[in-house]
């Protein structure tokens, strides 16, 4: 292990976050939770036309056991909150949530008892995407920055998640 950039021996936990991490952004399985119309424009980003594929993110899953991004679309109402929180929790680590569209981020136009004003209320959202809905090459762009998110993360943070726990 040499001297690393911060002056400690962390040499080679920095570049082997730096592998672990080009993997990981570049093989994202989504599962998509689409409720309304966004779910919609999200299929359109499968397509070939704009072709999630390009950027390692066409395993599309529908099983939280098999996936490490939650893609949430469309409006979530209060009844289904708790269903969504426990497909999160089935997810393995590491996990990453994209909030797309106005109604998932903030409610949207659905500013009513009964629809979640924001799912980052009750879960960790690493991005979000503006639109009602988003265009496809938004959805494209949420991704590239949730790749830049991935590739400043570090295995030390897991380790020091599963020594507290
Ligand atoms: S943000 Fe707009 S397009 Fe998306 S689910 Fe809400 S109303 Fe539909």
């Amino acid at each position: 292990m040499g001297v690393g950039p911060t002056g400690k021996g962390d040499w080679l936990t920095t570049r082997v976050d730096q592998l672990v991490n080009w993997a990981r952004k570049n093989s994202l399985w989504p599962m998509p939770f689409g409720t309304a119309c966004c779910g919609i424009e999200l299929m359109s980003v499968l397509a070939s036309r704009h072709d999630i594929a390009r950027f390692g993110a066409e395993a599309i899953r529908f099983s939280p056991r098999q996936s490490d991004l939650l893609l949430v679309a469309g409006r979530i109402s209060i009844k289904m909150m708790p269903v969504l929180t426990r497909i999160y929790e089935q997810m393995p680590e590491p996990k990453w949530i994209i909030s797309m569209g106005a109604c998932a981020s903030s409610g949207g136009v659905f500013d009513t008892y009964s629809v979640i004003q924001g799912i980052d209320q009750f879960l960790p959202v690493d991005v979000y995407i503006p639109g009602c809905p988003p265009r496809p090459e938004a959805i494209l762009d949420g991704l590239i920055k949730l790749q830049k998110v991935i590739e400043r993360d570090s295995l030390r943070h897991y380790q020091s998640a599963e020594t507290a726990t």
